[in-house]
């Protein structure tokens, strides 16, 4: 059994094969992307049909690969992969694509962290409403084999996402987000360590209640310069730590996680958010489920908010309320256009 599962997952690592395949399929040329539906339902839309008018993204999904002629006696000719517990990556997946088709700069500065081909794939099988193959190419692009499990089941592989949707989606971004903060002693006997090394933002619960909106307070500390004692073995000096800035410039989305984050310190989530000397603006966010332990997401297209839950069958619908009963697990903001 051991090398049967090793021979598929080395076969389905391919992932130029994955995706010369996914293209074989004949796909009918659209003139609309999904977006462009999407965006054309949300306007259109009566009070009686709040849905969007097919499933986007359900949840899970099974692949069959062509094994080929490297398959060797005892290998069949197809596998099967079966995708588990997706909503870990989907409503992140959901959100990427909503950005990506909303501003047009941005698929060329995403490509920039993510790769050219990457972008370009993602946005196609999306816009062919190939969601498996989207979910695929997450999961052999972007993500650690740590990530997921992967089981065989006779002929049948099995991925399974359960777990953290900040694991396995938001981790997986660290380049595009990442930032750092130089520091210095004052103490000339203290052994000079560069700074921290570069990580992705992340803003804590406060303390006590500042005046002011929460979370934006929680970004300014996170960014702002400041002085701490040493932490340096054997060293009384203070460190002076330098404003925090982007390693590669402003990213044009952040993912803040609020999952240490109480309800009652969310129920005003500012729509605006100075970060880094630029604005951002409220696109979306995700939401958790704790008796499910299930993710969904919410995002926002032309003022109009939506939710999306793979799980469901009418997956996408209009909001006219805040969905009830499920924790926040991530804010997405995306940077304003300069213009
Ligand atoms: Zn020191």
């Amino acid at each position: 059994m051991e090398s049967k599962l090793y021979y598929s997952l080395e076969y389905a690592d391919d992932l130029n094969c994955l995706l010369s395949s996914a293209e074989d399929g004949a796909q009918i040329e659209r003139t609309k992307t999904l977006f462009e539906e999407i965006r054309a339902s949300v306007n259109n839309n009566d009070e009686q049909d709040r849905s969007f008018w097919r499933p986007v993204l359900p949840w899970g999904g099974v692949y069959t690969i062509r094994a080929g002629r490297k398959a060797i006696s005892c290998t069949p000719l197809y596998v099967k992969i079966s995708l588990k517990n997706t909503c870990t990556i989907d409503g992140f997946l959901m959100l990427l694509y909503v950005i990506l088709r909303e501003n047009h700069t941005f698929p060329r500065e995403v490509a920039l962290f993510l790769g050219k081909e990457f972008v370009e794939h993602f946005l196609h099988l999306m816009d062919s409403y190939d969601y498996t193959t989207v979910k695929l190419l997450w999961i052999w692009d972007r993500m650690s084999k740590r990530q997921y499990r992967s089981e065989i089941h006779r002929t049948a592989l099995e991925i399974d996402l359960f777990g953290n949707e900040h694991e396995n989606f938001t981790k997986n971004l660290e380049n595009l987000m990442s930032t750092a903060q130089e520091s210095l002693c004052t103490s000339w006997a203290c052994p000079q360590l560069p700074g921290a090394p570069p990580g992705i933002i992340s803003i804590s619960p406060p303390h006590e209640l500042p005046h002011r909106d929460l979370i934006q307070s929680a970004v300014d500390e996170f960014f702002c310069p400041r002085i701490l004692l040493c932490k340096e073995l054997g060293c009384d000096g203070l460190r002076e730590f330098s404003h925090r800035v982007f390693c590669h410039g402003a990213p044009p989305f952040v993912i803040l996680n609020m999952q240490l984050w109480k309800s009652e310190d969310l129920a005003y989530v500012p729509y605006h958010l100075a970060l880094s000397q630029h604005r951002y603006l409220l696109e979306g966010a995700t939401l958790f489920n704790r008796e499910e332990h299930h993710y969904s997401a919410a995002f926002q297209i032309d003022g109009y908010w939506m939710h999306y839950d793979g799980l469901r069958s009418d997956n996408l619908i209009l909001l006219s309320k805040p969905p009830e009963l499920l924790l926040l697990s991530s804010l997405v903001y995306i940077r304003e256009s300069d213009k």
